[in-house]
Protein backbone atom coordinates (compact mmCIF):
# COMPACT_ATOMS: atom_id res chain seq x y z
CA UNK A 1 0.00 0.00 0.00
CA UNK A 2 3.07 2.18 0.08
CA UNK A 3 2.83 5.79 -1.96
CA UNK A 4 -1.05 5.72 -1.68
CA UNK A 5 -2.30 7.02 2.29
CA UNK A 6 -2.36 10.70 0.94
CA UNK A 7 -5.36 11.92 1.96
CA UNK A 8 -7.59 11.89 5.09
CA UNK A 9 -11.14 13.26 5.08
CA UNK A 10 -12.74 14.34 8.45
CA UNK A 11 -16.14 15.79 8.37
CA UNK A 12 -17.28 18.73 11.27
CA UNK A 13 -20.75 18.69 10.97
CA UNK A 14 -22.61 21.70 9.64
CA UNK A 15 -20.17 23.96 7.01
CA UNK A 16 -20.33 26.57 5.49
CA UNK A 17 -17.29 26.94 2.78
CA UNK A 18 -18.13 29.96 0.60
CA UNK A 19 -16.41 30.48 -2.26
CA UNK A 20 -17.82 33.76 -3.51
CA UNK A 21 -20.71 36.05 -2.48
CA UNK A 22 -22.86 34.10 -4.66
CA UNK A 23 -21.83 30.34 -4.53
CA UNK A 24 -20.98 28.08 -2.18
CA UNK A 25 -20.54 24.53 -0.91
CA UNK A 26 -22.54 23.60 1.43
CA UNK A 27 -22.10 20.06 3.96
CA UNK A 28 -23.80 18.19 6.84
CA UNK A 29 -23.01 15.15 8.35
CA UNK A 30 -25.63 13.11 10.35
CA UNK A 31 -26.76 9.58 11.31
CA UNK A 32 -29.04 7.15 10.02
CA UNK A 33 -29.53 3.39 8.85
CA UNK A 34 -26.86 3.11 11.70
CA UNK A 35 -23.99 4.65 10.17
CA UNK A 36 -22.80 8.33 9.38
CA UNK A 37 -24.32 10.00 6.13
CA UNK A 38 -22.75 12.70 4.82
CA UNK A 39 -24.06 15.05 1.94
CA UNK A 40 -21.85 17.85 0.26
CA UNK A 41 -23.21 20.17 -2.77
CA UNK A 42 -22.40 23.32 -4.96
CA UNK A 43 -25.53 25.97 -4.86
CA UNK A 44 -24.42 28.43 -7.82
CA UNK A 45 -25.92 31.35 -7.62
CA UNK A 46 -25.17 33.48 -11.20
CA UNK A 47 -28.60 35.32 -10.67
CA UNK A 48 -29.69 38.21 -8.52
CA UNK A 49 -30.91 36.07 -5.52
CA UNK A 50 -30.09 37.00 -2.27
CA UNK A 51 -27.17 35.21 0.12
CA UNK A 52 -30.15 34.25 2.64
CA UNK A 53 -32.37 32.49 -0.11
CA UNK A 54 -29.58 30.97 -1.63
CA UNK A 55 -28.80 29.17 2.37
CA UNK A 56 -32.57 28.36 2.89
CA UNK A 57 -32.43 26.71 -0.31
CA UNK A 58 -29.56 24.71 1.08
CA UNK A 59 -31.01 24.12 4.58
CA UNK A 60 -34.13 23.10 2.27
CA UNK A 61 -32.08 20.50 0.51
CA UNK A 62 -30.41 19.07 3.67
CA UNK A 63 -33.48 17.95 5.16
CA UNK A 64 -34.72 16.51 1.92
CA UNK A 65 -31.55 14.25 1.65
CA UNK A 66 -31.48 13.45 5.72
CA UNK A 67 -35.74 12.65 5.18
CA UNK A 68 -34.98 10.66 2.57
CA UNK A 69 -32.48 8.45 4.06
CA UNK A 70 -34.57 8.04 6.95
CA UNK A 71 -37.58 7.23 5.18
CA UNK A 72 -35.84 4.26 3.48
CA UNK A 73 -34.51 3.04 6.99
CA UNK A 74 -37.80 3.09 8.34
CA UNK A 75 -39.30 1.22 5.00
CA UNK A 76 -36.51 -1.16 5.22
CA UNK A 77 -34.87 -1.58 8.34
CA UNK A 78 -35.05 -5.13 10.23
CA UNK A 79 -34.50 -3.82 13.52
CA UNK A 80 -37.62 -1.55 13.23
CA UNK A 81 -40.84 -3.38 13.96
CA UNK A 82 -43.41 -1.69 11.66
CA UNK A 83 -41.10 -1.46 8.80
CA UNK A 84 -42.25 -3.01 5.07
CA UNK A 85 -39.32 -5.33 5.55
CA UNK A 86 -40.12 -6.41 9.41
CA UNK A 87 -43.76 -7.07 8.21
CA UNK A 88 -42.59 -9.29 5.06
CA UNK A 89 -40.83 -11.32 7.35
CA UNK A 90 -43.40 -11.78 9.59
CA UNK A 91 -45.57 -12.79 6.96
CA UNK A 92 -44.46 -14.00 3.40
CA UNK A 93 -43.64 -17.23 4.99
CA UNK A 94 -46.81 -18.03 5.88
CA UNK A 95 -48.75 -16.51 2.78
CA UNK A 96 -48.29 -13.83 -0.48
CA UNK A 97 -47.64 -10.60 0.87
CA UNK A 98 -48.64 -7.30 -1.17
CA UNK A 99 -45.30 -4.78 -1.08
CA UNK A 100 -44.53 -1.65 -1.90
CA UNK A 101 -43.71 -0.93 -6.03
CA UNK A 102 -39.88 0.78 -4.09
CA UNK A 103 -39.46 -2.37 -2.04
CA UNK A 104 -40.04 -4.42 -5.03
CA UNK A 105 -37.90 -3.34 -7.65
CA UNK A 106 -34.94 -3.61 -5.25
CA UNK A 107 -36.02 -7.24 -4.73
CA UNK A 108 -35.44 -7.63 -8.32
CA UNK A 109 -32.16 -6.29 -8.38
CA UNK A 110 -31.63 -8.16 -5.52
CA UNK A 111 -32.44 -11.15 -6.88
CA UNK A 112 -30.20 -10.43 -10.11
CA UNK A 113 -27.00 -10.06 -8.65
CA UNK A 114 -27.78 -13.42 -6.98
CA UNK A 115 -28.50 -14.69 -10.33
CA UNK A 116 -25.35 -12.90 -11.81
CA UNK A 117 -22.69 -13.76 -8.58
CA UNK A 118 -24.76 -17.68 -8.40
CA UNK A 119 -25.78 -16.80 -5.11
CA UNK A 120 -22.38 -15.53 -3.53
CA UNK A 121 -24.87 -12.13 -2.87
CA UNK A 122 -28.37 -13.58 -1.22
CA UNK A 123 -30.16 -11.95 0.86
CA UNK A 124 -31.40 -14.75 2.52
CA UNK A 125 -28.43 -14.76 3.94
CA UNK A 126 -30.22 -13.20 6.76
CA UNK A 127 -31.86 -16.22 8.13
CA UNK A 128 -28.02 -16.68 9.96
CA UNK A 129 -27.21 -13.67 10.15
CA UNK A 130 -29.60 -12.64 12.54
CA UNK A 131 -27.92 -15.35 14.63
CA UNK A 132 -24.78 -13.23 14.99
CA UNK A 133 -24.21 -10.22 17.07
CA UNK A 134 -21.37 -8.36 16.70
CA UNK A 135 -21.38 -5.83 19.19
CA UNK A 136 -22.27 -8.43 21.79
CA UNK A 137 -19.44 -11.43 20.16
CA UNK A 138 -22.42 -13.62 19.63
CA UNK A 139 -22.23 -16.13 16.76
CA UNK A 140 -24.34 -19.13 15.95
CA UNK A 141 -22.53 -22.40 16.47
CA UNK A 142 -21.84 -25.58 13.72
CA UNK A 143 -24.77 -27.20 14.54
CA UNK A 144 -27.13 -23.81 14.08
CA UNK A 145 -25.43 -23.25 11.29
CA UNK A 146 -26.05 -26.92 9.69
CA UNK A 147 -29.79 -26.27 10.86
CA UNK A 148 -29.62 -22.90 9.00
CA UNK A 149 -27.87 -23.21 5.74
CA UNK A 150 -30.45 -24.80 3.90
CA UNK A 151 -32.71 -21.67 4.53
CA UNK A 152 -30.53 -19.57 2.66
CA UNK A 153 -31.36 -19.74 -0.73
CA UNK A 154 -32.48 -16.68 -2.61
CA UNK A 155 -34.68 -19.03 -4.64
CA UNK A 156 -36.98 -18.93 -1.77
CA UNK A 157 -38.20 -15.47 -2.39
CA UNK A 158 -40.95 -15.61 -4.99
CA UNK A 159 -41.47 -12.06 -6.34
CA UNK A 160 -45.16 -12.25 -8.27
CA UNK A 161 -44.77 -8.89 -10.28
CA UNK A 162 -48.03 -8.81 -11.81
CA UNK A 163 -49.62 -8.38 -7.91
CA UNK A 164 -46.60 -6.84 -6.78
CA UNK A 165 -46.39 -9.61 -3.85
CA UNK A 166 -43.37 -12.02 -2.39
CA UNK A 167 -43.73 -15.18 -0.80
CA UNK A 168 -41.40 -16.93 0.98
CA UNK A 169 -40.92 -20.88 0.73
CA UNK A 170 -40.53 -21.31 4.27
CA UNK A 171 -41.45 -19.60 7.49
CA UNK A 172 -37.92 -19.57 8.40
CA UNK A 173 -36.72 -17.90 6.02
CA UNK A 174 -35.14 -14.20 6.72
CA UNK A 175 -34.17 -11.38 4.59
CA UNK A 176 -31.73 -8.20 5.35
CA UNK A 177 -31.08 -5.64 2.77
CA UNK A 178 -27.94 -4.56 4.43
CA UNK A 179 -25.96 -5.22 1.56
CA UNK A 180 -28.29 -3.15 -1.03
CA UNK A 181 -30.27 -0.59 0.85
CA UNK A 182 -27.54 2.26 1.39
CA UNK A 183 -26.41 2.29 -1.93
CA UNK A 184 -30.43 2.46 -2.91
CA UNK A 185 -30.77 5.83 -1.08
CA UNK A 186 -27.85 7.64 -2.16
CA UNK A 187 -29.28 6.76 -5.04
CA UNK A 188 -32.39 8.64 -4.44
CA UNK A 189 -31.15 11.45 -2.49
CA UNK A 190 -28.94 11.89 -5.46
CA UNK A 191 -31.50 12.19 -7.65
CA UNK A 192 -33.43 14.14 -5.63
CA UNK A 193 -30.80 16.76 -5.44
CA UNK A 194 -30.48 17.08 -9.06
CA UNK A 195 -34.21 16.86 -9.60
CA UNK A 196 -33.69 20.48 -7.77
CA UNK A 197 -31.34 21.68 -10.31
CA UNK A 198 -27.48 20.51 -7.87
CA UNK A 199 -25.22 19.33 -10.40
CA UNK A 200 -22.59 18.99 -8.63
CA UNK A 201 -22.66 16.57 -5.24
CA UNK A 202 -21.61 13.72 -2.93
CA UNK A 203 -23.92 11.90 -0.61
CA UNK A 204 -22.74 8.95 1.32
CA UNK A 205 -23.96 6.07 3.53
CA UNK A 206 -21.21 4.97 5.40
CA UNK A 207 -18.86 3.05 2.62
CA UNK A 208 -21.32 3.84 -0.13
CA UNK A 209 -20.57 6.85 -1.68
CA UNK A 210 -22.73 8.45 -4.67
CA UNK A 211 -21.15 11.98 -7.05
CA UNK A 212 -23.13 14.03 -9.69
CA UNK A 213 -20.63 16.26 -11.57
CA UNK A 214 -17.58 17.24 -10.22
CA UNK A 215 -15.91 19.31 -7.57
CA UNK A 216 -15.69 22.52 -8.69
CA UNK A 217 -13.72 21.42 -12.14
CA UNK A 218 -12.13 19.08 -10.27
CA UNK A 219 -12.47 14.92 -9.42
CA UNK A 220 -13.99 14.27 -6.08
CA UNK A 221 -11.73 12.50 -3.93
CA UNK A 222 -13.02 9.35 -2.03
CA UNK A 223 -11.14 7.93 0.48
CA UNK A 224 -10.66 3.77 0.78
CA UNK A 225 -10.47 3.19 4.44
CA UNK A 226 -6.86 1.25 5.38
CA UNK A 227 -8.32 -1.56 6.53
CA UNK A 228 -6.23 -2.31 9.94
CA UNK A 229 -5.40 1.13 10.56
CA UNK A 230 -8.35 3.32 11.84
CA UNK A 231 -8.24 6.95 10.50
CA UNK A 232 -5.70 5.76 8.07
CA UNK A 233 -6.45 5.61 4.33
CA UNK A 234 -5.45 3.13 1.55
CA UNK A 235 -5.91 4.76 -1.01
CA UNK A 236 -7.51 7.65 -2.56
CA UNK A 237 -9.61 7.47 -5.83
CA UNK A 238 -10.30 10.32 -8.06
CA UNK A 239 -14.05 10.37 -9.33
CA UNK A 240 -16.52 11.99 -11.36
CA UNK A 241 -20.02 11.82 -11.83
CA UNK A 242 -19.57 8.01 -10.34
CA UNK A 243 -20.40 6.19 -7.79
CA UNK A 244 -17.83 4.02 -5.18
CA UNK A 245 -18.81 1.40 -2.15
CA UNK A 246 -16.12 -0.26 -0.07
CA UNK A 247 -17.33 -3.26 1.86
CA UNK A 248 -15.01 -3.91 4.89
CA UNK A 249 -14.68 -6.40 7.34
CA UNK A 250 -13.57 -4.11 9.70
CA UNK A 251 -17.30 -2.52 9.69
CA UNK A 252 -18.79 -4.68 12.33
CA UNK A 253 -16.81 -7.46 13.69
CA UNK A 254 -15.29 -9.31 16.79
CA UNK A 255 -12.32 -11.64 17.17
CA UNK A 256 -12.48 -14.93 18.92
CA UNK A 257 -9.74 -17.13 19.56
CA UNK A 258 -7.48 -15.08 16.71
CA UNK A 259 -11.00 -15.63 14.06
CA UNK A 260 -12.53 -12.17 12.89
CA UNK A 261 -15.87 -12.34 13.07
CA UNK A 262 -17.64 -9.82 10.80
CA UNK A 263 -20.87 -8.83 8.90
CA UNK A 264 -19.95 -10.09 5.75
CA UNK A 265 -21.44 -13.81 5.17
CA UNK A 266 -20.78 -16.53 2.83
CA UNK A 267 -24.33 -17.96 2.18
CA UNK A 268 -22.62 -21.03 0.98
CA UNK A 269 -20.68 -21.63 4.87
CA UNK A 270 -22.93 -19.31 6.84
CA UNK A 271 -19.75 -18.15 7.95
CA UNK A 272 -17.85 -14.89 7.68
CA UNK A 273 -16.22 -14.31 4.07
CA UNK A 274 -12.47 -14.59 4.38
CA UNK A 275 -10.54 -13.94 1.58
CA UNK A 276 -10.26 -10.71 1.02
CA UNK A 277 -10.20 -7.73 3.62
CA UNK A 278 -11.77 -4.58 1.61
CA UNK A 279 -13.59 -4.21 -2.08
CA UNK A 280 -14.27 -1.26 -3.59
CA UNK A 281 -16.23 -1.63 -6.55
CA UNK A 282 -17.00 1.76 -8.46
CA UNK A 283 -19.63 2.33 -11.40
CA UNK A 284 -22.37 4.23 -12.43
CA UNK A 285 -25.50 3.17 -10.45
CA UNK A 286 -25.58 3.17 -6.50
CA UNK A 287 -27.59 0.60 -5.88
CA UNK A 288 -25.51 -1.89 -8.08
CA UNK A 289 -21.78 -1.03 -6.81
CA UNK A 290 -23.25 -1.37 -2.89
CA UNK A 291 -24.32 -4.96 -4.22
CA UNK A 292 -21.53 -5.47 -5.92
CA UNK A 293 -19.07 -4.61 -3.16
CA UNK A 294 -20.71 -7.25 -0.74
CA UNK A 295 -20.30 -9.93 -3.80
CA UNK A 296 -16.90 -9.32 -4.60
CA UNK A 297 -16.07 -9.58 -1.03
CA UNK A 298 -17.80 -12.62 -0.83
CA UNK A 299 -16.37 -14.23 -3.97
CA UNK A 300 -12.89 -13.27 -2.94
CA UNK A 301 -9.82 -12.12 -5.13
CA UNK A 302 -9.29 -14.38 -7.99
CA UNK A 303 -13.01 -15.00 -8.65
CA UNK A 304 -14.63 -11.79 -7.64
CA UNK A 305 -11.88 -9.92 -9.59
CA UNK A 306 -13.39 -11.86 -12.77
CA UNK A 307 -16.95 -11.49 -12.31
CA UNK A 308 -15.71 -7.58 -12.49
CA UNK A 309 -13.40 -7.44 -15.44
CA UNK A 310 -16.58 -9.50 -17.33
CA UNK A 311 -19.22 -6.49 -16.31
CA UNK A 312 -18.84 -3.44 -18.58
CA UNK A 313 -18.73 -0.36 -16.73
CA UNK A 314 -17.80 -1.50 -13.37
CA UNK A 315 -14.56 -1.33 -11.62
CA UNK A 316 -13.22 -3.09 -8.24
CA UNK A 317 -10.08 -1.95 -5.90
CA UNK A 318 -9.85 -5.28 -4.21
CA UNK A 319 -7.30 -5.46 -0.63
CA UNK A 320 -6.17 -8.96 0.28
CA UNK A 321 -5.17 -10.62 3.43
CA UNK A 322 -1.98 -9.32 3.05
CA UNK A 323 -2.73 -6.17 2.28
CA UNK A 324 -1.57 -5.84 -0.96
CA UNK A 325 -4.27 -3.93 -3.36
CA UNK A 326 -5.17 -5.37 -6.27
CA UNK A 327 -7.04 -3.25 -9.28
CA UNK A 328 -9.26 -4.34 -12.34
CA UNK A 329 -8.28 -4.33 -15.54
CA UNK A 330 -9.99 -0.84 -16.48
CA UNK A 331 -8.03 0.79 -13.78
CA UNK A 332 -4.68 -0.05 -14.71
CA UNK A 333 -4.89 1.61 -18.31
P1 LIG B 1 -21.74 -3.91 2.78
O1 LIG B 1 -21.13 -3.15 3.87
O2 LIG B 1 -22.41 -3.12 1.73
O3 LIG B 1 -20.85 -4.96 2.22
O4 LIG B 1 -22.96 -4.71 3.41
C1 LIG B 1 -22.79 -5.60 4.45
C2 LIG B 1 -24.16 -5.99 4.88
O5 LIG B 1 -24.75 -6.80 3.87
C3 LIG B 1 -24.19 -6.81 6.13
O6 LIG B 1 -24.22 -6.01 7.27
C4 LIG B 1 -25.47 -7.59 5.93
O7 LIG B 1 -26.58 -6.78 6.30
C5 LIG B 1 -25.54 -7.80 4.44
N1 LIG B 1 -24.94 -9.07 3.97
C6 LIG B 1 -23.99 -9.83 4.58
N2 LIG B 1 -23.66 -10.90 3.84
C7 LIG B 1 -24.42 -10.82 2.72
C8 LIG B 1 -24.54 -11.62 1.54
N3 LIG B 1 -23.79 -12.71 1.34
N4 LIG B 1 -25.43 -11.23 0.60
C9 LIG B 1 -26.19 -10.13 0.77
N5 LIG B 1 -26.12 -9.32 1.84
C10 LIG B 1 -25.24 -9.65 2.80
MG1 LIG C 1 -22.38 -3.40 -0.31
Amino acid sequence: MKGLVIFKRIYWGLLLLSTSANAQWYQHSFEVMGTMSHVEFWLDNSEVEKEQAINDKADTLIQVVKQEMIRIDQQMSPYIEQSELSKINREAGVKAVKISQELFDLLIIAQNISTLSDGAFDITYASIGYQYNYREQKRPNQQAIIEALPLIDYASVQLESSKLTVRYTSDQVKIDLGGIAKGYAVKRCLALLKSAGVQNALVSAGGDTGLLGDRYGRPWLVAIKHPRAENKNAAVIPLTNEAISTSGDYERYFVEDGVRYHHIINPKTGDSARKVVSVSIIGDDPTYVDALSTTVFVKGLTVGMQLINNLDNFEAIIIDNKQRLHFSNGLQQ
